[in-house]
């Protein structure tokens, strides 16, 4: 629930200043040291595993997670995150040298990595900690100051990290804004060297388009409908058990959750009881009392929610709590394109199940559709697999498991078109917060540009066919 009275936001002049002193902290030139980034890693890496029940509370009060679950989704993936990040830093950071093409020698070139300045990160509010924190982690090891902008919508994880991230982190360096919309706005207002954002895409346009005004670089990362293919044949026991996991985790409030299954309908028919089997296995005849079933962040997320609901249309579920912001885990079959629960995000635990008349046509839909954050085939034959990663675009694929490229430390995460830009995870977050600097090293003697100087003479002429681009010319 939006609890924005427990908050304490920063009023605007004071985001002002905050975006100030924390750029007097990096014009310093305090966070370019490594030891400086290791530091605040470690910092970081005590700050989560000394204080999980702390953040698991808070979890716990914004969106009913389990002590686990926050641990399996959130704050162990951070520290995983963390120990991947300190294990290869100095690898990542290390100057590398590229070849020197004949023309330009005698040279060294190497490409240096320097941290861009201060950074701005926007999070969202269904994995508050894990999507605060691991861009956090990225921007601290390429050398960064930043700021943080929990989100509002998670009320309880905001203030912990605020308070948390206040104590244990370099202050001059890294600062907490918490609030809302007033908050965020007046952020937008000040110039950043990047803006991480993750969230939805109407949000997204209005970062981009503050970002534009100071030409500031922008990772959006946002969410979308991502398909699940169930192929003929595929064992659909186990495909159900995997797809009753991704959907439902956090109750559905996952960007990369699957977000309907597209099949046959004899495949539809047969995978339908053992999805009921699989819900049932995992969260009992009724999911209200299970410990290990989530609720929805806000009342209102809930109606919209129920509304999607057709009651003709559900094969289990469908009910809910109010009170206690309960939704259960419904899925619906029989649904078209058409339906309301098919044209935007469902974002919430709520399946629903498309008949198409195969592979092609749901490649075909695939297709027709915005650019997912992932997309999911569960197939037994190599050629549907190669057939979907080769004629779709997706920010992900995941064959036969949902969720789980985001544990993968060396795969970048992040969307494509409508789903969003830029990547990050592992090295590539150190490459998303950093310039990539060339630098071109010349001895002044022997004088190398004595040939393309001018006056550019016949055998000069000569000496740039033979060895400026060498062979160019040829057909
Ligand atoms: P949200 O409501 O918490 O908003 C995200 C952030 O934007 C918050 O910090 C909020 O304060 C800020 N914000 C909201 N309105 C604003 C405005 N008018 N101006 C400036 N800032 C504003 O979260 P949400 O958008 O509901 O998050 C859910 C969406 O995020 C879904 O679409 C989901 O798929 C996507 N998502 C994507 C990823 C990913 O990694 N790609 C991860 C999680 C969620």
């Amino acid at each position: 629930m939006t609890q924005s009275s427990t908050l304490m936001p920063t009023s605007s002049p004071d985001v002002a200043a905050v975006v100030a002193r924390v750029r007097r902290a990096f014009d310093s030139g305090r966070t370019k040291p490594y030891a400086w980034r290791e530091a605040q890693l470690r910092a970081l890496r005590s700050l989560v595993v000394d204080h999980e029940s702390e953040i698991a509370s808070a979890l716990e009060s914004d969106l009913g997670k389990s002590a686990v679950e926050s641990w399996l989704t959130e704050t162990g993936l951070v520290v995983s995150e963390i120990d991947h990040t300190l294990k290869n830093l100095r690898r990542w950071l290390a100057p590398r040298r590229v070849p020197v093409p004949l023309r330009v020698l005698p040279a060294k070139a190497q490409i240096v990595r320097e941290p861009l300045g201060v950074v701005l990160v926007i999070a969202p509010w269904n994995y508050p900690v894990l999507l605060t924190l691991t861009p956090l982690v990225g921007a601290l090891a390429a050398g960064n100051a930043v700021v943080v902008k929990p989100s509002e919508v998670a009320p309880a994880a905001s203030a912990v990290l605020a308070r948390l991230l206040g104590r244990h982190l370099d202050p001059e360096a890294v600062h907490v804004v918490e609030g809302a919309v007033p908050e965020t706005t007046a952020l937008l207002a000040e110039r950043f060297d990047h803006i991480f954002y993750t969230g939805n895409s109407a949000v997204g346009r209005i970062v981009l388009e503050a970002a534009a005004r100071h030409l500031t670089p922008v990772t959006l990362e946002l969410g979308g409908k991502s398909p699940t293919f169930v192929d003929d044949g595929v064992d659909l026991e186990a495909t159900a058990q995997r797809i009753v996991w991704g959907k439902f985790t956090n109750a559905g409030q996952t960007c990369v959750a699957p977000d309907y299954v597209l099949a046959t309908r004899h495949t539809l028919d047969a995978l339908k009881p053992w999805l009921v089997k699989a819900i049932r296995d995992s969260y009992g005849d009724e999911p209200s009392g299970s410990p290990d079933y989530g609720r929805i962040v806000n009342s209102r997320h809930l109606e919209r929610l129920s509304g999607l609901i057709d009651p003709a249309q559900v094969v289990t579920g469908g009910d809910s709590n109010p009170s206690t912001r309960y939704l259960a885990p419904t899925v619906l079959d029989g649904v078209s394109f058409d339906d309301p629960v098919m044209a935007e995000e469902i974002f919430g635990p709520v399946l629903p199940l498309v008949e198409v008349s195969g592979v092609d046509e749901a490649i075909e839909v695939v297709n027709r559709r915005d650019k997912p954050l992932a997309l999911y085939v569960f197939t037994s034959s190599p050629d549907t697999r190669r057939r979907f990663v080769r004629d779709t675009s997706s920010g992900a694929v995941g064959v036969n498991i949902p969720l789980a490229h985001l544990a993968v430390p060396d795969l970048p995460f992040g969307g494509v078109g409508m789903s969003g830009m830029g990547a990050y995870h592992g090295e590539f977050s150190v490459e998303l917060f950093s310039h990539a600097k060339a630098v071109l090293r010349q001895p002044l003697r022997p004088d190398s540009t004595v040939v393309v100087r001018p006056p550019i003479t016949a055998a000069k002429r000569r000496l740039i066919d033979r060895l400026v681009f060498p062979g160019s010319r040829r057909r």
